[in-house]
């Protein structure tokens, strides 16, 4: 098989949680790019149907599902309507997640609960409903976004809920993985580093510490993420599950 073969996604259906903007859209252009029909999942239905019309302007099968990940009944719904749109799911990027910057000390309990629904919590009802059609037919790749704050903890801003979530995604997609081996279902996550989102350009007064802190020295790209999500979702990863790949311009390694 040719290496372009390889990462091939064609015929596969995936959809995508926060997949209307960022690091979910630049993906699910990608998947589409490599042979896949996308659903866009996420809250915002007007940016939802933005990304599905770029989709489809590039001949790609799309949908956009309006769907809250915190909420079992969504999520539940969402997978109906995407295996009822396009017959199964092959790939199911779990991707939708927040920040909140608060001390610890005068964080409120609702900002806690906030972070830890979406990020933890929601992750782990997509991946389960997304899991039972994979168990179903004993195959299909789920793909996490952890951080690499799950490995650090990130400076100068205040941010314990969200680095403990993306350390509870992390040991979920561990779980996940070994729990669903035995049923052809893989389950990764990715670890970026500083991303060039709508999330980090909001607070934009620490990109420079953010960049100085990076031993490359600048920011990520959402496109500089897909490559390795096109790769754990296909089936050249089959031997890949229950990793975490750390993609943060070695940020992590100082
Ligand atoms: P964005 O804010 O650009 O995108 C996140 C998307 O998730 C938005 O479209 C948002 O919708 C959606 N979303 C939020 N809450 C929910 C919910 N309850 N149900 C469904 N969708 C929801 O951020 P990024 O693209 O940067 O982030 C994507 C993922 O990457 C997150 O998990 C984030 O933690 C992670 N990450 C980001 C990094 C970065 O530096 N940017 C670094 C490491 C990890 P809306 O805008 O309408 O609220």
């Amino acid at each position: 098989m040719g290496v372009v073969d390889m990462f091939s996604l064609v015929g596969k259906k995936a959809f995508v949680t926060g997949g209307a903007q960022g690091i979910g859209k630049s993906a699910a252009l990608a998947f589409a790019e490599a042979g896949a029909d996308v659903a866009i999942v996420d809250l915002d239905m007007g940016k939802a149907e933005a990304a599905v019309v770029e989709l489809r302007s590039r001949g790609v099968r799309s949908l956009a599902v309006k769907c809250d990940v915190t909420n079992p009944a969504d999520v539940d719904a969402m997978i109906a309507r995407v295996v009822d749109e396009f017959g199964t799911i092959d790939i199911a990027f779990n991707n939708a997640g927040i920040c909140i910057n608060e001390n610890a000390e005068t964080m409120s309990f609702e900002s806690w609960k906030k972070v830890i629904d979406i990020n933890l919590t929601g992750i782990f009802l997509t991946a389960r409903a997304a899991g039972r059609v994979m168990i179903g037919k004993r195959r299909g790749a789920i793909i996490n976004t952890a951080s690499m704050s799950g490995h650090i903890v990130n400076q100068p801003q205040p941010q314990c809920a969200y680095n403990a979530s993306k350390a509870g995604v992390i040991m979920l997609t561990k779980s996940l993985a070994v729990e669903w081996a035995p049923y052809g279902v893989r389950v990764n996550c990715i670890s970026p580093g500083y991303i060039g989102t709508a999330m980090t350009l909001k607070a934009a007064q620490w990109i420079p510490s953010w960049e100085a802190a990076t031993p490359q020295k600048r920011m990520g790209k959402p496109e500089e993420l897909t490559s390795a999500l096109v790769y754990l979702a296909s089936d050249s990863a089959g031997f890949t599950t229950g990793t975490d790949l750390v993609i943060d311009g070695a940020f992590t390694c100082v």
